[in-house]
């Protein structure tokens, strides 16, 4: 298993840092990975003037997946658009072709009181969002600006799915579901849109081949009003590209912390590039203070969906449990009688759980 590991800027560096101590922890009880290190957004510009420089994008097309800290900083605000740190995250999910973006929402029972919602209504939640990530009208032909005929200026959008992007998103869909619950929910706006008579038609067309798992259909609206009514009827949902950016965000919310949350982007091979659900904190970052749990748990992501090693993934997984059990809390975690520890420390507790 080659692995490409781009730190990245800011926090990056300390969280990536923490997760390989991981990887190496179960290096030694015989996992087999081979890891390259390669700088990029902010530090690939540092290095090549360029925030995916050709050496790193050909180290994460050679690899199997790749983990990624973070990107940018206000050193980089002020670069033109194309040399921006974020443009390289978007030029390699392009290039590497990743079209489908999970997110799991996860609370973990010590974190309840983190949650927004009442602990009667989320405590025990457990949620994966598969969404579309290259297509819809974030991309659909033709957008614009014009003038209409009696002079006032439009803007418009074309939101545009074809068969086979739905086809491939479904699938993945119900390939998350079969890892976990067997519960498939697909959110559209079928009442409204044609796209979404197409989207929803095809997703039913996939769940012929796939009958162990319970498909469901609900309208965007109703599962955005649902997310936080019922979060726990859910177990997968998969969404296009901007009802899943709308509604990933509100359920990563769900659980109150950023620091915990990983997230994965798959090609159609299961390849991946894994990367925490957050940015690269500049204001907290060199100074031991950012949580590494969205890290490791991108580490235990990328064990399961790109290399099918749900006992690895899951001891990983058992292990922050474990820490968090025993009451080893990052700052942005922290609550009273909690063991507040730092990024380092955090990283070192995971691999003794381990
Ligand atoms: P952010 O997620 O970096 O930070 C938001 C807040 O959450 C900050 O207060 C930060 O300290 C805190 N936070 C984030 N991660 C944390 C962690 N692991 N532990 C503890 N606290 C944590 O978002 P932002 O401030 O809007 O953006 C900062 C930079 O990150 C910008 O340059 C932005 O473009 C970039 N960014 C990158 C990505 C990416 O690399 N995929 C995603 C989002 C933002």
């Amino acid at each position: 298993m080659k692995l490409a590991v781009l730190a990245g800027d800011g926090i990056g560096p300390e969280i990536v840092g923490q997760a390989l101590k991981v990887l190496r922890a179960l290096a030694q009880d015989g996992l087999k990975i081979e890891l390259e290190e390669a700088p990029f957004g902010g530090a690939g510009f540092d290095a090549h003037g360029d925030p995916l420089p050709e050496a790193t994008l050909k180290l994460a097309r050679a690899a199997d997946a790749v983990l990624c800290g973070a990107v940018g900083g206000p050193k980089y605000d002020a670069l033109p658009r194309a040399q921006r740190p974020e443009q390289g995250i978007l030029r390699i999910r392009k290039e590497l072709g990743l079209f489908a973006n999970l997110r799991p929402a996860v609370l973990y029972p010590e974190l309840v009181g983190a949650s927004t919602l009442k602990p009667e209504i989320v405590s025990g939640l457990d949620l994966m969002i598969v969404r579309e990530l290259t297509g819809d009208i974030y991309f659909g032909e033709p957008r614009g600006r014009r003038q209409n005929a009696s002079g006032a200026r439009e803007g418009f959008d074309t939101m545009l799915y074809s068969e086979p992007e739905i086809r491939r998103i479904a699938e993945i869909g119900f390939q998350a579901a079969m890892k976990r619950r067997k519960k498939l929910c697909s959110v559209d706006k079928e009442n409204v849109l044609e796209t979404s008579r197409l989207w929803r038609e095809v997703v039913n067309e996939v769940g012929k081949n796939h009958r162990e798992v319970e498909l469901s259909h609900m309208y965007v609206d109703n599962a955005a009003m649902q997310l936080v009514r019922n979060p726990r009827q859910f177990d997968v949902i998969v969404t296009g590209n901007m009802f899943g950016d709308i509604l990933s965000d509100e359920a990563s919310m769900l659980t109150g912390s950023i620091g915990m949350l990983p997230s994965a982007s798959l090609d159609a091979r299961s390849k991946g590039l894994y990367e925490p659900s957050h940015g690269s904190a500049p204001d907290i970052a060199g100074k031991n203070l950012a949580n590494p749990l969205a890290t490791i748990l991108s580490t235990a992501m990328m064990l399961r969906y790109t290399f099918s090693k749900d006992e690895w993934a899951y001891r990983i997984e058992a292990a922050v449990k474990d820490v968090l059990a025993q009451g080893y809390r990052t700052a942005d975690i922290h609550e009273a009688g909690s063991r507040k520890v730092g990024t380092s420390e955090m990283g070192d507790a995971v691999v003794a759980a381990l």
